[in-house]
Formats: C-alpha cells, structure tokens, sequence
C-alpha cells in the first residue's frame, strides 16, 4: 500500500493531468491511494467567489463560470469525446448546487466559515471526479473515495481537527472491503460526524495524504509538487537552493512550520508516528530522486539542514519594571492569547524578566492587543505593566538543523551574517528542542536575509557579490572589460561570483537582478530608464541585496554626495570618485564612521596613484603600529608628463594638450595643472594618517599665471600660448642647476603644501617617467629609507584595476 499526493500545479490542467496518469501507473500492480488537491488557483479563486457575494458583489458569478469553463475544458480535453458526457453533467452538476450556495451568500449579505467550507471543498471534489472519470473512460477499476464519510473532524470550520479514532477505522474499513487496487480521494476536504464538509487547513490535501498512510499502515507517502523536493529554501527566493537529499521527520516538520510550504505542517506527524517513510518529489521531473523523510539517527546528517521563513508576523512586546521576580505573568499573557486561539509562532523572554516578546500572526494583532491589554487593565493603569507593545510588518526567519546542538557557534555566525548586511534582529528565540533558531526580522529584510543565510551555510562553493556601478566612460568601460574577463579566475581561485546588478551613466540606468551581460553591457543599457540619481539610490537600497557594493567612477560631485545613505544601508561604497575624500573634513569622517557603524566598506585606493597601492601600503602601516614623520611625493600623472616632455622646443600649451588628448587629465586640466588635484591626494594621505586637514589647510605654490584661471578651458590654451616665456623660463632655471621640474606634495608635522621644485639627479624623485607617481612614505620603521611605492598613476587601465582590487577588498574573501 502507498500513498500518492498530487498538488495544484501537477493537477493544473489536462496535459499536467496526464503526468499524474503516468506516475500512478507506475504502481498499477501495488494498492495504492491517489489523493489529488484542486486544479492550481481553483481554491483561491472559490475564496474570492464566496467573498464577492458575501459582499454583494455580482462579479462572482464572473469568477465562477470561469473555474466552470477551466473544469469543463479540462474534461474534455482529458476525456475521449465519446466518454466525456456523464463528467460534462456532473461538473455542470456541482456548479449549480455551488451558484446556489454563493446566491445564498449573496442574499444573505454574510458568508459563514462553515459556508465557506462548503464552497472550497468544490475544488478537490470536482478535480478529484473528473481523474475518476479518467479512469472510467479508459475501464481501469478504481474507487472514488468520498473524503467526508471518511475523514471525521470537529467543527473547527477552515483549520478541522481530525478525530483520529473514527477516522482511521472508517478509512481502514472502506479501504479494506473493496477489491480496488487504485483509490482516488479528494485532498483537504472532510466533515464533522453531523456530515457537515470542513477543511483541514490550507495546503491540507498533503494532510489527507498523511492521513490515509497513517490509517492504512502504508510503505511510503509520496508528495508529488513542482519542485525537486524539500530544499535548503525556498527555490522562489534562493537561485542556489539545493535538494535535500534525506531528512529527519522532526526536521522536516521544523521546516514546514517555519514557513517551509512544501508541506503543510500537521502533515509529518501522523506518518512519523507510523515511521513511514515520506518521498518528496516533481511531477514534472519524476526521475530525479527527491527528498526522504524518514528516521535518521541524531549523529548524522548536516548540521544546518534548511532555511525558512514566515511573513505577516506581529511581534507583541509586554514590558514592564512590575513584572520582575513576580510569578504568572507570562501564565496570564498565554492564557489571554490561547483566550482567543491566537498561535503563538514564537517566545522570547529578556533575562532580566522586564519583557516577554511574542511573535503572532499579523491578522492576530488587533486581538491580541485587545485581549492582553484587558487581561492586565489593573497593572497597566497603575504603571506596573506597559499598555502591550505592537509591531508589524515583520517576519521570522529559521535555520533549523537536528545537529546544530551539539555544535556551538552556528547562532553566533547566524547573527553576524545578518549583521554584516545590515539587518537588524528584532528578536531571537532557540527552540528547546535546540533544532532551530529564530530570529524576527523586518519583512523588508527578509528575502536579503534567506539569502545571506543560505550563503553562510550552504554556499561553500561561492560568496555572491551584487555590484551597482555608475560612471561607465574610460575607465568604468575598462573594468567591465576586467571583470567579465577575470570572472572565472574569480570563481575558481577566490570562489567569488561578481555579478553586476545595476549600472548607470549620466544618461541611462539599468537593473538586471540576475546581471547585467558583461559583454553585451552597451546594448543592455540601451534599453535602461533615464538617469535619476535619488531613483538610482533608492532601488538600490530597495532592491537590498545582499554583498552589495556601490561602484562610482564617475567624478560627479551629486553622486559623492550620497555614499552616506548606502553606508547606513551596509551597501559597500568604492570610490574612484575624489570628492567624497576631499569634501569638508566632516562628510569625510561621516562616511568613515558610517562605514565602521554598519559594517560596510568605504574603499578609494584610486583616489591616489591610480591602482597603486598608496592607500593601503599607508593603512597599513598604520594598523601594524607604525607611525608617519612624513610623506613626499609626486602624485600628478599629469603634471609629470607635462614637465617630463616639455624641454621648450615645443609649447607648453601644446604639451598639456597632449596629456589631455591622452587621457591623463582631468575634464578641466586646469584641476591638474592649478595644483587643485595633488592638493586633495595630499590632504586624502594626511587625512587617513589621522591629519584633520581641510583644503584651506594645505599650502599651494601654484606655477601658473593667475589670467590662466579665467574664463573656458579654451581661454586657458590661449592664456597658457601668451605665457610660453614664463614657462620655458621656468624649465631653463631648473635644467641650468642640472634639475628637473616636478610637482611635489608633502605632508610633515601636521602641515600639507604642494609645489613645483627642483629635483636634482641624485634625488628619488630625479627619474620618474611619463605619467609615473612617486610616494616616500618616511616613518618610525622607515626612517632611514623610506618605503617607496612607484609606477603608473594615472591611465584607464591601470586605474581600473585599482577599482578592482578595492571592490574584491569589499568582498572580504
Ligand atoms: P503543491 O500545490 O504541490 O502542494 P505548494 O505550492 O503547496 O505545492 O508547495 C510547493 C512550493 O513550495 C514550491 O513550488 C516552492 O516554491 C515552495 N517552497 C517553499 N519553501 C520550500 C522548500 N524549502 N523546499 C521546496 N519548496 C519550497
Ligand atoms: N486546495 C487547497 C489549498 O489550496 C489544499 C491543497 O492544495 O493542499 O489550500
Ligand atoms: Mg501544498
């Protein structure tokens, strides 16, 4: 004897039907029991039909003589055209008595839960008969169970409790007198010992089927669904779900009520009593193995065995300095629920015993509050107890595991993974049975945290990084280039998954959960929406992906200026961007302090030297203990290509047109060449040696004449031709003392400056070439030699790969 369950979406329609036909012929020479739930929807859409009427709404009768239609085309397609007549009428049959019942609704204006009842049970009834007539059309013998003289309940309309006693001799007697080798039975549907129908919950046709096994003493209770069995989460939610080969019953019923839907919760029980074992498997996919429900020995198995949430949860908080040391007022809070049959989901009590919080269904919430409140008028109006605290829109979210007491340490991880992501524990509660552990989150987090969860604890085979990128001209094209081409490197050698999930240029932005195609990113970005940075930010931070970094290459001071909000959102910040650093010394501390507050990077290795590790040589040397005297250096790629190639045989002018036709420069080389650009590399230096150092601080000696700061870029070249005695002027004093000209920065006891100086052969910075950049850092362990870090400063590859070093920096791998 076996038990097969086949849910909604394997009954949707005719062809899905058939599959069912397949599988159940497999066992055509073993007695078995077909328990089938409602074609997919037909039960939600009973519910509406019964409501509109209760409300006086005619559309009803709209919604009805659709799922008539959706039946009677079912039928036929099912049924050969000859044999279809008697199923036709019996359909048409069920939906007469079905408008009736929902006219009496309508007239009456009110809809009973035991009416309710009654109008839902039509689903599995009807899905249920029109299989029998199946089996009839093509003469295999077969019994249509009627799961209402069978399956007794109390009166409990909507959630029936079943009496097991009657009902598991009923079943047994019915099944036993009839020489039907194939049973078919409606799922979910019962009724009282006064024939009244109920229902068994929602996602209770899996609870008939446990039903019938556990009566029947069946081998095995197979739950046929549209996944490939219980899995680690919810395939919905978790891309990189995985099939849990074989489970605990006790393990599997944690997960079922925790949120897990696969199977309806009360289902395990009566099975695990009987130890039958419990297949899950796909209709669609019925050679893949499943899962396996059944005993397994407590030392065995994976410590964390699956994640699962519930959504629509209120968590009530009963507080109060009356409460300490006084016994039975958690009594009284549980009684007042039970007082009104609110489900408790989950408990915590503070150790200081000031509060006790309850996590309930939010549609229990007004209830309860009511209730509880009543309960504790006496000590609420003299100040002992706080009126109960209500807060909605919140969820739980579960890992559950038979192992996880025996190893310590999983809530620790559990808690820092949401942690580093920004969400916020509202409350935790282990159940005593030490199989789970819950926490209440913000329902706005939940999914976030599913996700960041599975990775903890599934994922070992890759961290998954969600990057937003904006700024996609030279050097964002160059790391799209560098990312799509190190993707597998990545994958294999750091076991890291970058997928970039959002992109924006001044003109367009894009979103693309599952990424963005490296290498078709240009064609992709056609088809964005226009670009708004607030609407860039905020579907960010909506779309709250975990492991997420913001990317900005741009040099845009809007978009700087709001790195703070996707910090206080734990989303990592990398800055190819100067002016956040260089801003007003308080927006600078506030990104570092939101940065350290949330947990989330805030990375800008490029904004001195290009990819040179300037930055980080600086960090740290500093967190090993060491201390800065001073630093010197040639930060400007630009200004030393200018003076590296200008020996007075061509314009100067000309020479810092090339730089620019080169890329070297800022948009407006002024930047470059006024000192402006070395001034804010200097004072990003001081600032991370711990100098609280503004603009205004540092000291510039600027080389060009003050008409070259006036008016357009263009004037500038103008200005900067008017000029070229000035400039070869300079050159020939530095080359007549056998020096080079350079731009140098430095930073000692506390004071910046910047300057063109002459640099004789025997110094560090004599040979440095093309656009290179010099740093010395000279510090306590370096005080004899400083440590030098030297090469390419500026360039679009170069600066790109300093990018992406910063943002798998943000990975922390
Ligand atoms: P049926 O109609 O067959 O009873 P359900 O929709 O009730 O199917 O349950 C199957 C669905 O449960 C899956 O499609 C999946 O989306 C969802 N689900 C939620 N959590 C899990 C999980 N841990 N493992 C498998 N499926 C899950
Ligand atoms: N048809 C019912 C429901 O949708 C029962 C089931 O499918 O298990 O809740
Ligand atoms: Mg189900």
């Amino acid at each position: 004897m076996r038990v097969l369950k086949f849910g909604g979406t394997s009954v949707a329609n005719a062809a899905n039907i058939q599959k069912v036909i397949a599988i159940a012929e497999q066992f055509k020479n073993e007695k078995i029991v077909v328990v089938i739930s409602a074609l997919g929807g037909v039960t939600d859409e009973l519910i509406k039909a019964g409501s509109l009427a209760a409300e006086k709404d005619e559309s009803y009768k709209e919604v009805l003589e659709a799922l008539e239609k959706r039946h009677l085309d079912t039928a036929k397609t099912l049924l050969p055209v000859t044999l279809q007549s008697s199923c036709l009428s019996k359909v048409k049959q069920q939906f007469n008595e079905l408008d009736e019942i929902c006219e009496g609704v309508y007239r009456l204006n009110e809809l009973s839960l035991r009416t309710r009842d009654r109008i839902i049970s039509f689903g599995e009834l009807m899905s249920s008969q029109i299989l029998a007539a199946y089996y009839a059309a093509i003469q295999q013998p077969h019994e249509w169970l009627d799961t209402r003289q069978l399956i007794t309940t109390n009166n409990h309309f909507g959630f029936a409790a079943v009496d097991f006693a009657l009902t598991n001799r009923q079943i047994q007697e019915r099944v036993k007198q009839s020489p039907a080798n194939l049973f078919l039975a409606p799922g979910f549907v019962a009724a009282t010992k006064e024939g009244h129908t109920t229902t068994l919950g929602r996602g209770g046709s899996d609870y008939t089927a446990a039903i019938f096994a556990a009566a029947l003493q069946a081998n095995a209770l197979e739950i046929w669904t549209d996944v490939n069995g219980m899995m680690t989460a919810d395939p919905r939610w978790v891309p990189n779900a995985k099939t849990i080969d074989q489970i605990s019953y006790q393990e599997a019923m944690e997960l079922s009520h925790f949120g897990a839907k696969v199977i309806y919760p009360p289902t395990i029980q009566p099975v695990m009593n009987k130890k039958i074992p419990v297949w899950v498997k796909n209709t669609f996919q019925p050679q893949a193995a499943g899962t396996l429900i059944e005993n397994i020995p407590s030392s065995e198995g994976e410590i964390i065995r699956g994640i699962s949430s519930i959504n629509h949860i209120a968590l009530l908080s009963l507080e109060g300095s009356g409460m300490i040391g006084i016994p039975g007022f958690s009594k009284r809070l549980f009684e007042a629920l039970a007082s009104e049959e609110i489900n408790v989901i989950l408990i915590t009590q503070s150790s200081s015993e000031h509060s006790i919080c309850v996590a309930i269904n939010t549609a229990d919430a007004d209830k309860a509050k009511k209730v509880v409140d009543a309960a504790f008028e006496t000590e609420i109006s003299n100040g002992k107890v706080d009126p109960l605290k209500v807060e909605r829109n919140l969820s739980v979210i579960a890992l559950v595991g038979d192992q996880m007491k025996s190893h310590p340490g999983i809530s620790g991880k559990m808690f820092a993974s949401l942690g580093s992501n920004g969400i916020n524990v509202r409350a935790i509660a282990q159940g005593s049975s030490e199989r789970n552990i819950s926490a209440v989150i913000s329902y706005a987090d939940v999914k976030k945290g599913v996700n960041v969860l599975h990775e903890s604890f599934f994922e070992f085979d890759y961290k998954q990084l969600n990057l937003f990128i904006t700024g996609l001209g030279n050097v964002g094209g160059k790391l799209i280039s560098q990312l799509a081409q190190q993707k597998k490197y990545l994958q294999q050698h750091l076991k890291l998954n970058i997928r970039v999930a959002g992109m924006a240029n001044s003109k367009n932005m894009l979103f693309k959960e599952e990424g963005i195609d490296l290498h078709n990113w240009k064609e992709e970005m056609q088809t964005g929406e226009p670009m708004q940075l607030d609407a860039f930010v905020d579907t960010i931070v909506s779309k709250n992906l975990h492991n997420a970094v913001f990317v900005d290459i741009t040099a845009n001071a809007d978009v700087a200026g709001i790195y703070h909000k996707l910090l206080a959102k734990s989303i990592a910040v990398v800055a190819c961007n100067k002016i956040a650093c260089s801003s007003p010394y308080a927006y600078y501390q506030q990104l570092k302090s939101l940065s350290a507050e949330y947990n989330a990077q805030f990375l800008f290795e490029t904004n001195v030297g290009a990819g040179l590790p300037v930055i980080g040589t600086l960090n740290d040397l500093l967190r090993s203990g060491d201390r800065v005297n001073s630093i010197q250096a040639v930060l400007s790629g630009t200004l030393n290509f200018v003076f590296n190639n200008y020996d007075g045989t061509r314009p100067f002018a000309e020479v810092v047109k090339q730089a620019q036709d080169e890329g070297y420069t800022e948009p407006d080389p002024r930047l470059d060449l006024g000192g402006t650009d070395v001034m804010r590399k200097i004072m990003i230096l001081a600032r991370e040696a711990g100098e609280q150092l503004e603009m205004e601080d540092i000291t510039n000696t600027s080389f060009l004449p003050a008409s070259c700061f006036d008016g357009s870029v263009d004037d500038f070249y103008n200005e900067m031709a008017k000029h070229e005695a000035h400039f070869k002027a300079l050159y020939n004093e530095a080359a007549t003392a056998g020096c080079k000209l350079k731009f140098v920065a430095s930073y000692a006891d506390g004071k910046a400056q910047v300057g063109l100086q002459h640099i004789p052969a025997a110094h560090d910075f004599y040979h440095l070439y093309g656009k290179d950049n010099i740093v010395l850092f000279r510090t306590q362990r370096y005080a004899e030699q400083p440590l030098v870090v030297k090469g390419a400063g500026a360039g679009a590859d170069v600066t790109a790969s300093g990018v992406f070093a910063d943002i798998i920096r943000a990975a922390k791998v």
